[in-house]
C-alpha cells in the first residue's frame, strides 16, 4: 500500500493535538491526526469516573487562542465537570472544522527516520502509513494508565474498573462492597461520591495525600460577564504566571510577614480553592520551614473536620512536604471518613498481599468485594511516547536513548530525533501548569519553527546534544534547589516500578519558560540544529 503523504503528522486528539491540527492547517500546512480513541477529548473523553472536574478554574481551562470561542462558550461552574469539558471540546471541534483531518480508532505504532531525507514514515495499527516532515508528539502526559500488577487479580470474580477508563454508560454501586486503591485526585475526587452509592466503602490508601476544598460553584452571569469582558488581561497575565492562571502570588517571603499576616494569607487562599494553596508565599517549595507554616495551617484546617482522631493520624501526610505531589482539590473529601459505611485501610501499615475471587487479602485481614475500582494513576510524562517505536537516527529507539530518564532540550526536542516534537512533555513545565495555555504555548512555538524553517529553506531542527545535556543539567539545578526532590511523585517517576528516578519537570515557572522559548526562537534557534537540503 503506498504511504500517504502530508506536511505534519500529529498523534493525539486532545487540547494539544486539536489546537495543533487547527494552528498548522492554518499556517497551509497539510496535516494527518490519529486518535486511538474514536472521538475527541483525550484526557476529558476516558476519565468519567463520578466526580472528574478541572482543578484549574474553568475559565482558565479553556483555549486562549480564538477570542470569539472565549466569548461564544459559557462555562457554568467555576470547575467544569469532565461531561461539559468534553461538550467544550467537541463544539471546538466541530465550530473549526477539525474532524475531517483526525483519522479516529488508530492508534500510531511506530514512527521511522530516513535519515537522508529527514522524512518520519509513521504506521497505524491498520498496518498503513504516511510520511510527513514533522511529527507532532500530542500523546498526553497523562494518558497511559496504570494497574498495578497485583498477584491474583484476574482472579477477582467481581467487576473491576480504572477511573481513567471509566465505562461511559455509568456504574452503579448501589448495594454493593467496593475497594478504591488509590487517593491521588482521581481517588479523592470519586471517593466521596462512591460512598454515597455503596452498601460500603473499603479505601486502600498507600501515602496520605493533601487536599484543599475546591469550593466549587455555579457561575452566575455577572462573574462570567466580567471574565469575558477582562479576558485579554486575565490571559496576558496567566502566560507570565507561573502556574498559567491569572493569579499572582505575593512577592513577600513566609517569615517576612506577621503569624496574623500570614493566617490571612493562608486562609485566602484556601478561600480560593485548590492546588493554588501551594504557591501562598513564594518560599513555601523552596524552604522546609516556610513549607511547615503552610502545612500546619492545613492540619488543623483538615484535623477539624474528621471526627476520629486515628483515622485523621492516617489522612495526614506526614512523610512529603505540602506541594510536593500535585495538591488535590476535592468537595468533601475528608469528611466522607466519618461516614459509617467508610473504611480507610492504610497499605502501608497492612500491605495488600493479594486478590482472590471474592476480594482483597492484606497482611491482617480478607475484604470481601463486588467491586475493585483502581484510581492508581498513570505512567505520567514517557508512559504513552514508550509505547510508540520511535526510531531516530542510526536505528536507535527513544525508550533507549531514554533509559535514564526522558532527553530533551526545552521539552521539545532531542537530538536524533530531527523534525519530532513532543508538547507538554518531560524537560517542560507541562504538569504543573495550566495545560491548556501550555498546550497553546508550545504549537504555537512548534508552528513558527515550521515557518523559519520553510521560509529559509531548511529542512530539519535538530538539537544539540550539547543542548540537551544543558538543559537538563538546568532541570536538575531547579529541582535540586527546591522541596519537590523529597516527594516520592509521579513527577520522579517514583510511582512506576523500575522506572529511572529523574526530576523531569521544568520547575522554574510557566512564564519563565515561556520566554526562554522565545529567547530560543529569537536567537535563530540557538541550540539547535538547522539542516539545509542535501
Ligand atoms: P490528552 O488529553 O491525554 O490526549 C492525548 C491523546 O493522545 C489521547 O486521546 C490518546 O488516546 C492519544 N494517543 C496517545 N498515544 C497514541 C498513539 N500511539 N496513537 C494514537 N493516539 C494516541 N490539567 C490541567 O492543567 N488542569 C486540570 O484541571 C487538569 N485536570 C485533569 C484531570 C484528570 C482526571 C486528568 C487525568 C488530567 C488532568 N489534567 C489537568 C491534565 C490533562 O491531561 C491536560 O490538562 C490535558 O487534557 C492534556 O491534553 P493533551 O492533548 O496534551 O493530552
Ligand atoms: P496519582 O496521583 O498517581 O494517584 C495514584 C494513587 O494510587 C496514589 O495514591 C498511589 O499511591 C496509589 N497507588 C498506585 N499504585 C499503588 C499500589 N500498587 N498500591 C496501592 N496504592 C497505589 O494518580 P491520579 O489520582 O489519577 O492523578 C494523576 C494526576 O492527574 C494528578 O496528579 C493530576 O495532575 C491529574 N488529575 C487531576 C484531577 C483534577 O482534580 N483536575 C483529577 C485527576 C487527575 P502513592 O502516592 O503511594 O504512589
Amino acid at each position: 500500500m503506498s504511504a500517504r503523504v502530508v506536511d505534519v503528522v500529529v498523534v493525539g486528539a486532545g487540547f494539544a493535538g486539536l489546537y495543533a491540527l487547527h494552528k498548522f492547517r492554518n499556517q497551509g500546512l497539510s496535516v494527518r491526526v490519529f486518535e486511538a480513541a474514536p472521538e475527541v477529548g483525550g484526557t476529558w473523553y476516558f476519565n468519567r469516573y463520578p466526580g472528574a472536574r478541572c482543578d484549574v478554574e474553568s475559565v482558565d481551562y479553556s483555549y486562549s487562542f480564538s477570542d470569539e470561542l472565549q466569548q461564544e462558550w459559557t462555562w457554568t461552574e467555576k470547575y467544569a465537570t469532565q461531561t461539559e469539558i468534553l461538550a467544550y471540546l467537541n463544539w471546538v471541534t466541530d465550530k473549526l472544522d477539525l474532524r475531517r483531518d483526525i483519522t479516529f480508532n488508530t492508534r500510531v505504532t511506530s514512527a521511522v527516520l530516513d535519515e537522508a531525507t529527514l522524512r518520519w514514515t509513521v504506521t497505524t495499527d491498520d498496518d498503513r502509513m504516511t510520511t510527513a516532515r514533522f511529527v507532532v508528539m500530542a500523546t498526553g502526559a497523562l494518558s497511559a494508565a496504570i494497574t498495578p500488577a497485583f498477584d491474583g487479580l484476574d482472579r477477582f470474580a467481581g467487576e473491576t474498573y480504572h477511573t481513567a477508563h471509566w465505562p461511559h454508560e455509568g456504574v452503579d454501586f448501589t448495594g454493593k462492597r467496593v475497594a478504591v486503591i488509590g487517593t491521588g485526585s482521581s481517588g479523592i475526587q470519586s471517593i466521596p461520591i462512591f460512598a454515597e452509592q455503596a452498601e460500603h466503602l473499603y479505601v486502600f490508601q498507600r501515602t496520605p495525600n493533601y487536599s484543599i476544598p475546591a469550593g466549587n460553584t455555579p457561575l452566575t452571569a455577572e462573574q462570567v460577564a466580567e471574565v469575558k469582558a477582562t479576558y485579554a488581561e486575565r490571559r496576558r497575565v496567566s502566560f507570565l504566571s507561573g502556574g498559567g492562571s491569572p493569579y499572582v502570588g505575593t512577592t513577600t517571603l513566609t517569615f517576612e510577614v506577621s503569624e496574623e499576616e500570614r493566617r490571612e494569607a493562608f486562609e485566602k487562599r484556601w478561600r480560593l480553592g485548590g492546588v493554588l494553596f501551594s504557591k501562598t508565599f513564594p518560599d513555601q517549595l523552596t524552604d522546609q520551614a516556610a513549607n511547615d507554616e503552610a502545612r500546619r495551617f492545613w492540619e488543623e484546617k483538615v484535623r477539624a473536620v474528621i471526627d476520629d482522631p486515628d483515622v485523621a493520624d492516617l489522612l495526614i501526610p506526614n512523610d512529603h512536604p505540602i506541594g510536593t505531589k500535585r495538591i488535590c482539590t476535592d468537595s468533601n473529601y475528608f469528611q466522607t471518613f466519618n461516614r459509617p459505611n467508610v473504611t480507610l485501610i492504610s497499605v502501608r501499615r497492612t500491605p495488600i498481599v493479594s486478590i482472590d475471587e471474592t476480594g482483597i487479602n492484606t497482611s491482617e485481614q480478607h475484604v470481601d468485594l463486588d467491586v475493585i475500582v483502581f484510581a492508581t494513576g498513570f505512567d505520567a510524562l514517557t508512559g504513552a511516547l514508550g509505547k510508540i517505536d520511535i526510531v531516530g537516527r542510526g536505528g536507535e529507539l527513544l525508550r533507549d536513548d531514554w533509559a535514564d530518564g526522558p532527553r530533551s532540550y526545552l521539552g521539545l526536542g532531542d537530538d536524533g530525533f530531527p523534525n519530532l516534537f513532543v508538547v507538554t512533555g518531560p524537560g517542560a513545565p507541562a504538569v504543573l501548569a495550566n495545560m491548556v495555555l501550555h498546550a497553546e504555548a508550545h504549537v504555537d512555538w512548534i508552528a513558527d519553527a515550521i515557518a523559519f524553517l520553510d521560509t529559509h529553506g531548511f529542512v530539519g531542527i535538530e538539537a544539540t546534544p550539547d543542548a540537551v545535556e544543558h538543559w537538563l543539567a538546568e532541570l536538575n539545578q531547579r529541582a535540586a534547589t527546591t522541596l519537590f526532590p523529597k516527594a516520592n511523585s509521579w513527577y520522579l517517576g517514583a510511582n512506576v516500578p523500575g522506572k529511572p528516578r529523574v526530576f523531569m519537570l521544568f520547575i522554574g515557572g510557566f512564564g519563565a519558560y515561556n520566554d526562554i522559548c522565545a529567547e530560543v526562537a529569537a536567537a535563530g534557534y540557538k541550540g539547535f540544529d538547522l539542516i539545509k537540503a542535501p
